[in-house]
């Protein structure tokens, strides 16, 4: 009769015995550790090489994603490197653009699937991701092992409600990662830059996503280690990587510097348009910003209104031509100057005096 008793008790309140408050803290942190092997380790280390992290790091990520999601770093890395290398065209593997939605939002672990399926995708973007013993022997050749056991162990520990934190935990990467990044971070949001695609910044805090909530900044700046850009804007995935690199468990690549300028210079030359290509994403934010500002001053209908969206949209479609030597760069560049000096425009003449004295990072370095 009490062994009877007792496994009914182990069926309800498992090996642990804990109360339903601890189950749930025990299911935010664990999804959150998952979201934080994703973002840093495949994200960020791995798809990006944003980082590098210690093996005492590393290791364990590996070991958790293995138990808690069962993807296999190889297709993960690949599906993502071709997602930024085709994005928003029908190649891309998960596009809400060419997909619908509806499709990435709800579907998007299925469109993952598929990808990971695509041998030559996996090979030819792959690259670069381990390749140990751990790696063949177990966990991408048994890669749904990992999520077996952890059910087991859940039901052990919690009882009948261990399977229910494990459907959590099972859903939470599909839903969050595949569904909301791979759909919501490519249709609605803010936008602080204007990649060539429609990446979104979904929140300015990214903590439930782990910072991934940044993607339009992340397109923008895709082997920055950080996601976060404006100084209102929070990243706890970088958070994380600082506090690691600062016990030396992880190195940062560096971030996407500040302009350099260098007060002496007057000209506009090759240097200028190689400075003024890497900050391409920064200048045109800025001219913007200074537009906008400037259109609360002037009469939106006027004729200097008019010209100063002209050479707004022609200082951004300057950049976007694909091909264009190095010489008619420089001439594109110093006939924009010139307009913009004659246009009478206080902020348009302060814009094209930086472009001036730009200088690329590699003279600065
Ligand atoms: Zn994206
Ligand atoms: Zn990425």
């Amino acid at each position: 009769m009490e062994l009877l008793a007792y496994g009914w008790d182990l069926v309800r309140y498992g090996l642990t015995g804990w109360a339903w408050p601890a189950i749930l803290a025990f299911t935010l942190i664990t999804t959150h550790l998952t979201i934080i092997g994703v973002t840093v380790f495949l994200h960020r280390c791995q798809a990006h090489r944003a980082l590098e992290l210690h093996p005492l790091v590393s290791h364990p990520l590996r070991f958790w994603l293995w138990l808690s999601t069962g993807m296999v770093t190889k297709e993960w890395a690949a599906i993502h490197r071709k997602h930024h290398a085709k994005c928003e065209t029908e190649e891309d593997p998960h596009s809400p653009q060419t997909r619908g939605i509806e499709t990435v939002l709800w579907r998007g672990a299925e469109l993952y699937r598929v990808a990971a399926k695509d041998s030559e995708l996996v090979e030819r973007y792959g690259h670069g991701t381990p390749d140990d013993w751990i790696e063949r022997n177990l966990y991408t050749k048994h890669s749904a092992l990992g999520v077996s056991i952890l059910l087991v162990v859940e039901v052990l520990m919690f009882g009948v409600i261990g399977a229910a934190v494990w459907a959590i935990q099972m859903a939470w990467i599909p839903m969050l990662a595949a569904g909301v990044i791979n759909g919501i971070g490519h249709w609605w949001g803010y936008r602080n830059f204007k990649s060539p695609d429609t990446s979104t910044n979904i929140s300015p805090w990214g903590i439930l996503i782990g910072g991934e909530e940044l993607h339009n900044n992340h397109h923008t700046f895709a082997t920055s280690p950080k996601l976060s850009s404006k100084w209102y804007e929070f990243d706890i995935g970088w958070m994380y990587i600082r506090l690691l690199s600062f016990v030396g468990l992880a190195k940062p690549r560096a971030l996407p510097a500040e302009m350099l300028l260098d007060p002496a210079r007057d000209q506009i030359d090759a240097d200028t348009v190689e400075a003024v290509i890497s900050y391409k994403y920064e200048l045109i934010a800025v001219l913007s910003k200074t537009f906008k500002r400037d259109l609360r001053k002037i009469k939106p209908q006027s004729a200097s209104a008019e010209k100063w969206s002209e050479l707004r949209k022609e200082f951004e479609s300057m950049w976007s031509r694909r091909q264009m030597t190095v010489e008619q760069a420089v001439h594109g560049l110093q006939a924009w100057c010139a307009k913009a000096e004659a246009s009478g425009s206080a902020a348009l003449i302060e814009f094209s005096r930086q472009i001036r004295m730009v200088i690329p990072r590699r003279i600065a370095a």
